[in-house]
């Protein structure tokens, strides 16, 4: 089947890895680089299957509790964050710390620390059992309550309807974010606002251009693994803008060929955690199946990076300075992160 057939992809820009989750991986190859194998992870480093799978080959160990981590060994916080409680544990089993939380999700612990010291009621809108929430909220157990989704407003009671903010997940839909907001907003009137969005600007940028390319595509295929919040969401998305069908794949060979039946436009994306050779092969499935012609989507420029962890970088910087003093390398081991 040649491309005159019509038949063609429209390719999602941006797509792919953000910022948070290329430094998160870069920060687990530099580890394992520095320190040796094993490193530990704890929780999957970001939620993608290959890149969890290709991490442990080269000698990464993931585990779910910091008490799996054999003492005096280095543990890293992934990419979601974790609560202080977690530190804590990390520091009475004498583990080095290496902390990969997303700058995004720092910025939004902060913001629920500063509330709750102010005494506000914090409405944390995202999805009940993400790690990520798990971690936000173990910043403020005390004033945080979840918000999974406008039916949850209902139930909502506060201590003072003039002390109340909302905070929310860094990858969730933004219009049912908004959706939520405008129902807490109805109940409570003095409820306010984050000082900046909380969803962050690589899960928004994602379904921006799954929006634009959703009207015109029939089906959409969206490169990510099912525990992956922001992947998951542009599947919703894409619906909602219009494809008659939206699926997740963490692999093109889970694409089924009845989806392709009848199907002349094609909208590809992938989410935030995802490395771009995955969606080649996706790709390259489709052009042998007639779906040559691509075209980009393009919904925004990204050009953000985040500088490593701070305590790879500093390790980082004894190395280079032992190596030019002509003394090697330094130490096998991390000291505690700060
Ligand atoms: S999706 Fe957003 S919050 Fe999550 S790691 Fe990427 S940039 Fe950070």
């Amino acid at each position: 089947m040649t491309a005159s057939s019509g038949r063609r992809v429209l390719l999602a820009a941006p797509r792919g890895y953000c910022a948070g989750v290329d430094r998160a991986v870069i920060a687990v190859e530099k580890a394992l680089e520095q320190y040796g194998a094993p490193v530990y992870v704890r929780h999957e480093i970001v939620h993608n299957k290959y890149v969890v799978q290709t991490l442990e080959k080269k000698g990464a160990i993931f585990v779910e509790r910091t008490e799996e981590v054999p003492p005096g060994n280095i543990v890293m916080f992934s990419a979601h964050g974790v609560a202080p409680v977690v530190h804590e544990e990390a520091e009475r089993g004498r583990l080095a710390t290496i902390d990969a939380t997303c700058p995004l999700v720092t910025k939004v612990h902060k913001e629920a620390v500063r509330f709750a010291s102010e005494d506000y009621d914090i409405l944390l809108i995202g999805h009940e059992g993400h790690e990520e929430v798990i971690g936000t909220s173990g910043e403020a157990p005390d004033h945080i309550q979840l918000v999974d989704g406008p039916e949850d407003v209902a139930k909502v009671e506060v201590r003072d309807p003039s002390r109340v903010v909302w905070l929310s997940q860094t990858t969730l839909s933004v219009d049912e974010t908004m959706e939520t907001v405008d129902a807490l907003k109805e109940k409570f009137p003095q409820l306010v606002s984050p000082p900046s969005d909380d969803i962050c600007y690589a899960t928004q940028n994602r379904q921006l251009a799954v929006k634009q390319m959703g009207a015109e595509a029939e089906l959409v295929i969206v490169v990510g693994s099912r525990n992956s919040s922001n992947s998951k969401r542009l599947v919703e998305v894409a619906k909602l803008a219009g494809a008659r069908e939206a699926y997740l794949v963490d692999f093109a060979s889970e694409i089924d060929e009845a989806w392709l039946e009848g199907v002349t436009t094609v909208g590809v994306t992938s989410g935030a955690s995802v490395p771009e050779v995955l969606v080649e092969e996706v790709l390259a499935l489709l052009a042998e199946r007639g779906y040559g012609d691509v075209e980009l989507v393009k919904a925004a420029d990204e050009h953000i990076v985040f500088s490593l962890p701070k305590e790879l970088r500093r390790d980082l910087r004894e190395e280079a300075a032992a190596l030019a003093a002509g003394r090697g390398g330094s130490g096998p081991a991390a000291t505690s992160g700060e």
